[in-house]
């Protein structure tokens, strides 16, 4: 069984569109989908031998040749042009930003993207560069991850609030976004409660107006 975080993934993909799969180390995600008939082909890219090779054990494995493929490629460089949705999940923003700066965010239908790190910068860029984010979900799989759905269609610049927690998440307030805020606030006043510092004593306040008001 996959994990909750890539579960989520799946979850946010329309079915029978072709997948690329951007960091696919064990070809998990993409042979998920295929074997659970919600995708009939999906490219598992990998810029690193050794993780493409496990891809390809686990596809052989689980006789999936031809139906999930995998590609030896830096980011999108050698994606096929069949390519409907891009997944990049699991790497830090430093990462997804040099792999979206390299590519042609509007040749695909939509991007679910995961970073790890500084979801508020991967935001950021989404929101300068006009996409429209179109759905965010929080997982917890032993940390909050955030998971957001974007497309190239034109957006006005979003908020720094929206910045910062997320536009859909914002006006969603579903159960485990609000788990996430207060495991943010939490942490926060513990930090806060070591070493005062008038930004954190800012960020305390926005959390418990989210949370409260
Ligand atoms: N996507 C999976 C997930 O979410 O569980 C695997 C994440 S794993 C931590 C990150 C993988 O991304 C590594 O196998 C690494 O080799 C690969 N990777 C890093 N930069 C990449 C790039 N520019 N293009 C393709 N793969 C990349």
């Amino acid at each position: 069984m996959i994990s909750s975080r890539l579960l989520q993934i799946a979850m946010m993909i329309e079915r029978k569109k072709v997948v690329f799969d951007v960091g696919s180390d064990h070809a998990l995600l993409p042979s998920f989908l295929v074997q659970n008939g919600i995708c009939d082909k999906v490219y598992a890219g990998e810029i690193a031998e050794g993780p493409l090779n496990h891809a390809k054990e686990n596809i052989e494995k689980w006789g999936l040749e031809g139906k999930v493929i995998p590609v030896f490629s830096d980011g999108l460089a050698k994606a096929a042009d069949d390519v409907d949705i891009v997944v990049i999940a699991g790497m830090g923003y430093h990462t997804i930003r040099h792999i979206l700066e390299n590519c042609e965010v509007e040749r695909y239908l939509y991007f679910l993207v995961q970073s790890n790190t500084d979801v508020d910068l991967l935001r950021q860029y989404i929101s300068d560069h006009m996409y429209t984010i179109e759905d965010e979900k929080v997982v917890y799989d032993g940390f909050y991850y955030q998971i957001i759905r974007f497309s190239a269609d034109l957006h006005d610049p979003y908020s720094d609030l929206e910045i910062r927690y997320g536009p859909i998440l914002l006006k969603r307030r579903d159960e485990v976004f609000l788990a996430f805020l207060e495991d943010q606030l939490e942490r926060l006043k513990a930090v806060n409660m070591q070493a005062r510092k008038p930004e954190y004593a800012e960020k305390i306040k926005e959390l418990e107006n989210l949370l409260y008001n």
